[in-house]
C-alpha cells in the first residue's frame, strides 16, 4: 500500500527558534518513520518580506544543516529548496484564479505582516497562502505538520482542494494540519505574541544559542509573577516559562517548580536557571551535529539537489494531471 504523504516548509529567513522546533520540526522528524515526507526550504515565501540577497544561500545552507541536525534524515525524507521546483509557482498561479481576493485579504498573517512592513505590502504577501496551498497540494499531501499560526492557511488549502475537485474532477485530498503538544510557543518578551524569527533576538531562543545566551534571554523573559508586578506568588499554569518547563523539564522538576512557585518558595530566577540548563541539554547535541555538517557544505547542497530531483518527479506528475483536467494540455 502507498504511504500517505506529508508536506511542510520552513522559511530561510533567520535563525530557527524553539517555536519552529517544538511546533513543527520535532513532528517532522517523528512523521518520517511512518509516512512519505516532503520538507521544503521555502525561499519564495521568504522574499515577500525585506531580505538580503547576498545572504540567502547561506541562510538556506544553515536551515538545511539545522534540519538534518534535528533529525531529518535525507534517506527517509525528501529535503529540497522550493524555488528549485518551479511547479510550485505554476500551481500557485492556477490557484490564484480560483480564490476570491476577499478571502486572501482577511488572512490574519497577511494583516499582521502588512502592519509590520507598511512600506512593502506587496502582492506576494497577499498571495502567500496560495503558494502555500500549492506547496502542499502539489504533493497531494494529507498531513501537514505545522504550528497553530498556520491553521487558517491550512483551512484555505482545504477549501481550494474542494473547489478544484468540484470544478475539474477529484484530484486533491483535503490535507489536515498536524499539531504538537504545545502548538504555539509564545515570545519571551511578549507572551501574548507567538515566538517569531522576524522579531528581535531577545524574544526567541535560537537553536544556536549557547547556555550563557539562553540564561540571559530567560533572565529578561516575562513571567506570570513579573506580569503581576511582583506582588503575588506566580501561577505556573499561566506562566509562559512554565509551559516550556512542561516540554524540557522532568515530571519531578515540574512538580517541584509548580509548588515552589505557588508558595513563593523560590523566585523566578531559580526557575529560569533550571529551565536554561534543561533547554541547553537538548540543544547542545543539535548544535554539535550542525557544526559537523557545516564543515562539508558540498554534501548539504548534494542532499538538496537529490531532494529536488525526487520532489520534481511528483510535482511534474501532479501538474500534468491538473493542466489536463483544466483543458491546458496540448499535442503539438
Ligand atoms: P517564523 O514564523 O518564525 O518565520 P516559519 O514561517 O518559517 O517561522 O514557520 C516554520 C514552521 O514553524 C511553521 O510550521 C510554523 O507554524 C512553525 N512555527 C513558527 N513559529 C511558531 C511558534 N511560535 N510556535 C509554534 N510553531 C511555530
Amino acid at each position: 500500500m502507498n504511504k500517505k504523504r506529508v508536506f511542510s516548509g520552513i522559511q530561510p529567513t533567520g535563525e530557527i527558534h524553539l517555536g519552529n522546533y517544538l511546533g513543527a520540526i520535532k513532528n517532522w522528524v517523528a512523521l518520517q518513520e511512518k509516512y512519505n515526507c516532503f520538507y521544503s526550504i521555502v525561499d519564495y515565501h521568504a522574499i515577500t518580506v525585506p531580505y538580503l540577497p547576498q545572504k540567502m544561500s547561506q541562510f538556506i545552507l544553515n536551515t538545511a544543516a539545522t534540519l538534518i541536525a534535528c533529525g531529518i534524515n535525507p534517506k527517509k525524507s525528501v529535503l529540497f529548496i522550493q524555488s528549485e521546483v518551479p511547479e510550485h509557482t505554476e500551481l500557485c498561479w492556477i490557484f490564484n484564479s480560483l480564490t476570491p481576493f476577499s478571502e486572501l485579504k482577511r488572512m490574519t498573517q497577511f494583516k499582521d505582516k502588512a502592519k509590520k512592513y507598511p512600506h512593502n505590502v506587496n502582492a506576494g504577501l497577499l498571495n502567500y497562502p496560495l503558494l502555500q496551498a500549492a506547496d502542499i497540494l502539489l504533493y497531494k499531501a494529507e498531513i501537514v505538520p505545522v504550528g497553530k499560526d498556520q491553521s487558517q492557511h491550512i483551512e484555505l488549502t482545504r477549501e481550494i482542494a474542494r473547489k478544484f475537485n468540484r470544478k475539474f474532477g477529484k484530484t486533491f485530498p483535503e490535507p489536515k494540519a498536524h499539531f504538537s503538544k504545545i502548538p504555539r510557543i509564545m515570545s519571551l518578551t511578549d507572551p501574548t505574541k507567538k515566538m517569531s524569527k522576524s522579531d528581535q533576538p531577545e524574544s526567541y531562543i535560537s537553536l544556536n544559542d549557547n547556555i550563557q545566551i539562553i540564561q540571559k534571554k530567560l533572565a529578561k523573559a516575562v513571567t506570570d509573577t513579573a506580569r503581576k508586578r511582583k506582588t503575588d506568588p506566580g501561577n505556573p499554569l499561566k506562566c509562559n516559562l512554565y509551559s516550556l518547563h512542561r516540554l524540557f523539564s522532568s515530571k519531578k522538576e515540574q512538580a517541584e517548580i509548580s509548588l515552589a512557585c505557588q508558595k513563593a518558595k523560590f523566585g523566578c530566577l531559580e526557575c529560569k536557571k533550571i529551565l536554561a540548563r534543561n533547554i541547553y541539554k537538548q540543544l547542545e547535541p543539535i548544535q554539535k551535529q550542525k557544526q559537523k555538517l557545516l564543515k562539508d557544505p558540498e554534501k548539504i547542497w548534494e542532499i538538496l539537489d537529490e531532494g529536488r530531483k525526487k520532489a520534481k518527479e511528483v510535482a511534474q506528475q501532479t501538474l500534468k494531471e491538473v493542466k489536463k483536467k483544466m483543458g491546458l494540455s496540448f499535442n503539438f
